[in-house]
């Protein structure tokens, strides 16, 4: 209860709460100030490094007194530093893009609004906005009219609530012998989902993939069949629409015709693939998404998006309600269907939606298609100049591949993939090292839009140097 103690005044003007009856000029020029720090660090990206060399620690703790606007900047200028940046064109280790110039924006009135989706009362407009945005996604997915969603603070989390959804359609009590199947190059993720579901040990079952990075129809019947005879109910199954190694997608259509036969819930994961979805000459790559019962889809992932972007979108809206539904005492009820706090997991929540819209409106359906269509090309001209006598190239239909040495080389895979992710970087390439399949591979993902033809060919000329021994 010392906030804004009169014997500690702020210096400088620089008031922690913006005056609700007059202009504040000093709030004016202080936002200006964090910009400008902002547009600087953002404009010296590519004369600097993926990853920071040097790091140095900010002040921890909050002084006796409180900071003036100038320590403030400084502060903040010293944790900018040390980031992590994007926007170097040689950032493709991850699913982590250069943000949006209009997500930036949002994500400061956002701030300024500082409305909570826990409530229509709380968030009026935006609880809307929500609601209709997630409308619109379910319509381009495919998914029938009655189609909607929720957004989520990641895709973690839109996977956890999509299996506890399906659960709780299970018959009273058959819960919790229950299993999830999907591919072995799901995502860890669902790991997490079902350790917190508190399901058996067993409880995620993963099945091998074909030579592509694909779920097979055929084990997955054949798994479908095993829990029957074993008496267990299947909870759902997860489809993959862009695994994370290699981004491959999951035979969506052939998928769900298994799970409408059998009668069990189809969740397909599109955390990085759904977007693909949504331009007309892309959403071929997405087939049969329309067909789930639920679909997890990230913004955050390849459309620039600012942290954290994610939906899960479902066929039946108002089943959320059903897992989720506390009822809100200390709230007036919704004119909506349900609370935002009564359609998720989450409680408080910020207005994520705000980021998504604005950087949806500011690309358009051109911008998005371009921006999908370009991170294909690029994925694909590094992939034609790799050397592929000599490199296995672990690719499937979208913007990402990875990559090691043809196992019949005499080279030391692991040992290659850490010294040449270490050599990369040093040259301005930032990969990742995940572990594949026995071995360690080098990923790249091309959804940096500042990564040019010129950028790809240095990077596989390098990366061919490397195995040409
Ligand atoms: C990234 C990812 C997730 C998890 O999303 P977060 O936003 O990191 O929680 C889930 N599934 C797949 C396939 C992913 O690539």
């Amino acid at each position: 209860m010392h906030t804004g103690s009169p014997l500690l005044p702020v210096s400088h003007g620089l008031d922690p709460f913006a005056s609700p009856e007059a202009f504040d000029a000093e709030l004016q020029d202080f936002l200006h100030q964090t910009s400008d720090l902002l547009c600087h660090w953002l404009a010296d990206a590519a004369r600097r490094s993926p990853l920071p060399t040097v790091r140095r620690q900010p002040e921890i703790a909050p002084g006796l007194g409180g900071a003036d606007s100038r320590q403030l900047l400084s502060d903040l200028q010293l944790v900018m530093e040390g980031a992590y940046q994007p926007s170097h064109p040689g950032a493709l280790a991850h699913l982590d893009p250069p943000p949006l110039t209009a997500s930036i924006a949002a994500e400061l009135i956002c701030a300024g609004l500082n409305n909570n989706l826990l409530a229509e009362e709380l968030s009026p407009g935006l609880s809307d906005l929500e609601r209709q945005l997630c409308r619109w996604f379910a319509s381009r997915l495919g998914l029938p009219d009655s189609g909607g969603g929720v957004l989520a603070t990641g895709g973690t989390l839109s996977n956890l609530m999509a299996l506890l959804v399906a659960r709780d359609r299970l018959p009273e009590g058959r819960g919790q012998q229950g299993v999830v199947l999907c591919s072995a190059d799901a995502h860890v993720s669902l790991l997490k989902a079902t350790r917190v579901m508190g399901l058996a040990a067993d409880g995620l079952q993963r099945l091998p993939v074909d030579d592509q990075g694909c779920m097979q129809s055929e084990l997955l019947e054949q798994a479908l069949q095993g829990l029957e005879h074993e008496g267990r109910p299947c909870i759902a199954v997860v489809a993959t629409a862009g695994t994370t190694v290699r981004g491959a997608v999951d035979p969506l259509a052939a998928i769900a015709a298994i799970c409408r036969r059998s009668n069990v819930w189809l969740h397909v994961d599109a955390a990085i693939g759904g977007v693909f979805a949504l331009a007309s000459s892309t959403a071929a790559l997405m087939d049969g998404i329309g067909l789930a019962d639920s679909i997890t889809l990230n913004p955050q992932k390849l459309l620039g998006i600012t942290k954290a972007s994610s939906l899960l979108l479902l066929r039946e809206p108002s089943l959320l309600g059903n897992s989720f539904a506390t009822g809100l005492p200390y709230m007036e009820s919704a004119v909506g269907d349900h609370h935002g706090g009564e359609a998720g997991l989450q409680g408080t929540r910020p207005a994520e939606i705000l980021k998504l819209w604005l950087g949806l409106r500011q690309l358009g359906e051109a911008g998005i298609e371009t921006l999908l269509q370009s991170a294909l090309q690029r994925c694909r001209t590094l992939t034609h100049h790799l050397d592929a006598d000599r490199l296995e190239v672990l690719g499937g239909s979208l913007h990402l591949l990875a990559l090691r040495p043809k196992r019949r080389s005499s080279i030391d895979v692991d040992a290659w993939c850490e010294t040449t992710r270490r050599m990369l970087l040093q040259q301005g390439f930032m990969l990742s090292r995940p572990h594949y399949d026995q071995s360690h591979c080098l990923k790249a993902v091309l959804g940096n839009p500042h990564t040019t033809e010129l950028h790809l060919q240095q990077l596989a000329a390098l990366i061919n140097a490397s195995v040409d021994r």
